[in-house]
């Protein structure tokens, strides 16, 4: 969809239909009596029925008959203003600009007050646009109750000046791109494992870096084995296709800005390896790189957006395959850093292959790393498909992670990551096994990475929840959710 900005008079719109915004708490703002005076009353004395309250998510369609040029009157419910949040926003956007393609509209145009908040705008953008996204690559023809025009085309957002259009053209460019990173990660996380190998990966980071002029550098296996890279390499053995490693870099002009790293776990396919996954589901283990489409849409935005800040993402990416050459539980390896891990369990990979990331990192000497990974079914028994769990070494990292999450709506919950929980990833035969007793598995994750985050501040963020399944949002399908972009994002701009 696109959006645009203009100078105009909402009674002049040539498009399908005019949004006229309406709160629980008050049917008579300005643009509801503007709207109400071209319909000669009709309005009011529509909403004196009751049958519309403006509650949030609900709209009302009125015609126009004539009396202003768009044929429909779209009346959307915000809810009582009070209540109103960014949140509230998205996800009344969301609903609307959905309703709006349902309804076969091509275009609308939604006047905006003059006192609507920067922030609420941009959720509104983001929101439109990450609402009308699908997944229909691997579709070659339409399903029975699709129609075939069913697009929503254009928006455009009506202020009364220059000012007003020069600042909201901002607002809508900064929405446009946080929303095609977000768009990005989406479709890599949908893209089924025999369309996203490591190698496929690696080559759509190119591909970005090149866009977006970041530095991108990705090993090869020849060039994993010189550097060290143990535990990538081993995870990936058992699998015909090659692991990669990606950096991307973003560095913005001038000397002296603080360094933020940000790993991705990108298992292109998890079967769990030699400690194989059951069936049933298992197809849903194309998305275990969601940690890596969340790094790597986020450096899509951050090299348009420029923050102030150097912003170093990290992907390790393999396949994680059971085969005659896979790891075995029981089997030692070494870490890029030098420490030795026992791989009890080949499914908890995820772990293994950002350890040496993790570990890679440290040369960096970032002020704060933060990897996001799909890394436990814990986590989702925990927090459901509501919040990522938070955990980490630095108290002042945290705060700005939940911040940003704050901001964004993309949650994180704090889970406590003390060193009592060190001891359940104790090996008797290596410095570290790579799982925990049974309990408390999501914090087994993070005790075991905690080993490999050594020498800056770090924070883990288990996406296994929030990546994909979460449900009853107007933005956010219940496929790939892009889950992190946003909070990423976020997080470098305000850092
Ligand atoms: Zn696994």
């Amino acid at each position: 969809m696109n959006i645009t900005v203009e100078i105009g008079d909402f009674r002049q719109s040539e498009t399908d239909a005019v949004l006229i915004p309406v709160l629980e708490d008050d049917f008579h703002n300005e643009l509801i009596l503007a709207a109400d005076a071209a319909l000669e009353g009709r309005i009011q004395a529509f909403l004196n029925l009751g049958d519309f309250k403006g509650k949030p998510k609900t709209t009302s369609v009125l015609y126009t008959n004539g009396a202003i040029t768009a044929p429909r009157i779209i009346l959307v419910g915000l809810g009582v203003y009070a209540e109103l949040n960014a949140e509230k926003v998205r996800q009344v956007a969301g609903h609307t600009a959905r309703q709006a393609r349902d309804m076969g509209l091509k275009s609308i145009t939604v006047p905006i007050p003059p006192e609507t908040q920067d922030d609420w705008a941009q959720a509104a953008v983001e929101a439109s646009l990450l609402s009308l996204y699908e997944f229909k690559q691997h579709k070659t023809q339409k399903d029975d109750n699709e129609d075939e025009d069913k697009t929503l085309e254009s928006m455009t957002l009506l202020v009364g000046s220059e000012v007003e259009k020069s600042s909201l053209e901002r607002i809508v460019e900064r929405g446009q791109t946080i929303a095609k990173g977000t768009i990005l990660a989406r479709d890599l996380s949908n893209q089924p494992g025999n369309h996203l190998t490591p190698t496929q990966l690696a080559e759509k980071a190119e591909e970005v870096a090149e866009t977006v002029r970041l530095n991108c550098t990705v090993f090869d296996k020849p060039t994993l084995e010189e550097k060290g890279f143990r535990t990538l390499l081993a995870v990936a053995q058992g699998s015909a296709e090659d692991p990669r490693f990606i950096i991307l870099e973003y560095t913005p002009e001038g000397e002296g800005h603080d360094t933020v790293a940000l790993v991705g776990k990108g298992i292109t396919f998890d079967t769990g390896g030699i400690s194989l996954k059951s069936g049933g589901g298992m197809h849903e283990m194309k998305h275990d790189m969601s940690g890596a489409a969340a790094v790597l849409g986020a450096m899509q935005v951050i090299g348009h957006l420029k923050p102030n800040v150097r912003v170093v993402g990290v992907i390790a990416t393999t396949e994680n395959m059971p085969g005659s050459t896979a790891i075995k539980p029981g089997d030692v390896v070494t870490s890029y850093g030098g420490k030795t891990i026992e791989i009890l369990n080949t499914d908890a990979e995820g772990r293994l292959i950002l350890a040496d990331a993790l570990g890679w990192t440290a040369q960096y000497e970032p002020q704060g790393v933060i990897d996001l990974a799909t890394l436990t079914g814990a986590v989702i028994t925990c927090l459901g498909h509501v919040a990522a769990g938070a955990m980490g070494t630095d108290d002042a990292l945290m705060e700005k992670i939940k911040k940003a999450a704050e901001k964004t709506h993309e949650r994180v919950w704090e889970l406590p990551l003390w060193d009592d929980y060190d001891e359940g990833v104790k090996s008797k035969v290596a410095d570290v096994q790579n799982i925990g007793d049974g309990t408390a598995g999501t914090l087994a994750g993070g005790a075991f990475l905690k080993k490999f985050a050594e020498g800056y501040p770090w924070v883990h963020l288990d996406i296994a929840g929030t990546a994909w399944g979460m449900k009853g949002s107007t933005y956010i399908p219940e496929t790939a959710s892009g889950y992190g972009v946003r909070l990423l994002v976020q997080l470098v701009e305000d850092w």
